[in-house]
C-alpha cells in the first residue's frame, strides 16, 4: 500500500481498470474495514482517503479530540486490501482563499442537519472534491450514516456525477452498539446507556423507540424517507453524541 499526500500524486496514479474510493476520517474499526473489503471485491484499484475534514465539524464539536493514529490506520487499511491511502494535510484540500461550497439544501437541513448546522455542507463539499480528485467508478459509504448516504446520493444526482454510490450495512459490536470512532469516548457506564439506542431503534417503531429512550438526552427519533426508509435516532450520552438507524421495509436488521 502507498500513502499519498498530494492531489498531483493521486492524479498521477496508474489507472488500469475500475477504481473504488472509501472516504474516511480515520480511527478505523470493523465498519471501515467492511467498506474497504467491499471496495476490494469490486474494483481493480482501492483508494481510501484519511482526512479529518474540519468543514464538517461545528465550532463546539470534537475535532480537536477526535482519535488520530495514522500508523495503526495504515496497517489496518493495508490488511483489508487498500492499495492507496490518500492522507493529505488540511491545506491540500482547503488552501488559502478556498470559497466554494456544495449545499444539498432540504436534505442537508433536517435531522442531523438541524443539530449540526453546516455539517452536510462540509460532507458534500469534501465528497465532491474527493470524487473529482480520485475520479473513482464507485464510492463506498456505511448505512450507519444513513443521512450522509442520502445527501451524497442526492448531490451526485443533482450535479450529474457518473460515480456509483455503494452502501455497506452497519457493522455492530456483539452487544448491538453500532461501531463508531466516537465509541472510544464512552466510559463503561456510558456504554451501557448508549446500548439503549440500538435497542430502541430495533423496535422499528418511533413511538416505542422514544418511550424506550425515556431518560436519555434524545436529539431526535424519526422515520426518514431515505432509500431505503429508516428509523433514525441521535442521543447524547455524557459528552458523546451517537447516531444510529435501522432499515424499515426490509427483512435486514441493519
Ligand atoms: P468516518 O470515518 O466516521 O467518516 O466513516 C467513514 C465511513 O465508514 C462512512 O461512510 C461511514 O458511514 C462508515 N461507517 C462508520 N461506522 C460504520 C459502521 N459501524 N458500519 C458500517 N459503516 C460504517
Amino acid at each position: 500500500m502507498r500513502v499519498v499526500r498530494t492531489i498531483p500524486d493521486v492524479r498521477a496514479l496508474p489507472r488500469d481498470g475500475t477504481v473504488g474510493l472509501v472516504p474516511t476520517m480515520g480511527a478505523f474499526h470493523d465498519g471501515h474495514l467492511a467498506l474497504f473489503r467491499a471496495a476490494r471485491d469490486e474494483n481493480d484499484l482501492v483508494v481510501a482517503s484519511l482526512f479529518l475534514n474540519p468543514a464538517q465539524f461545528g465550532a463546539d464539536e470534537d475535532l480537536e479530540k477526535y482519535p488520530r493514529d495514522e500508523e495503526r490506520d495504515a496497517r489496518l487499511a493495508e490488511e483489508a486490501g487498500v492499495d492507496i491511502l490518500f492522507a493529505p494535510p488540511a491545506e491540500e484540500l482547503y488552501p488559502p482563499g478556498f470559497q466554494t461550497w456544495v449545499e444539498v439544501e432540504e436534505l442537508g437541513r433536517r435531522l442531523e442537519g438541524e443539530y449540526r448546522p453546516g455539517h452536510f455542507r462540509g460532507v458534500a463539499t469534501i465528497c465532491l472534491k474527493l470524487f473529482n480528485i480520485v475520479r473513482p467508478d464507485r464510492a463506498y459509504f456505511g448505512q450507519k450514516d444513513a443521512q450522509q448516504v442520502a445527501v451524497v446520493t442526492q448531490m451526485v444526482r443533482d450535479l450529474d456525477h457518473e460515480i456509483q454510490i455503494r452502501v455497506v450495512p452497519t457493522v455492530r459490536d456483539a452487544d448491538g452498539l453500532a461501531l463508531s470512532s466516537r465509541n472510544a469516548y464512552l466510559s463503561p457506564e456510558e456504554r451501557e446507556l448508549a446500548l439503549q439506542l440500538p435497542r430502541a431503534l430495533a423496535t422499528k417503531d418511533p413511538e416505542q423507540a422514544r418511550a424506550r429512550l425515556n431518560g436519555l438526552d434524545v436529539d431526535y427519533v424519526a422515520v426518514a424517507d431515505f432509500e431505503p426508509r429508516v428509523l433514525v435516532g441521535a442521543v447524547r450520552v455524557g459528552k458523546t453524541r451517537l447516531i444510529d438507524n435501522v432499515v424499515l421495509d426490509s427483512k435486514e436488521s441493519s
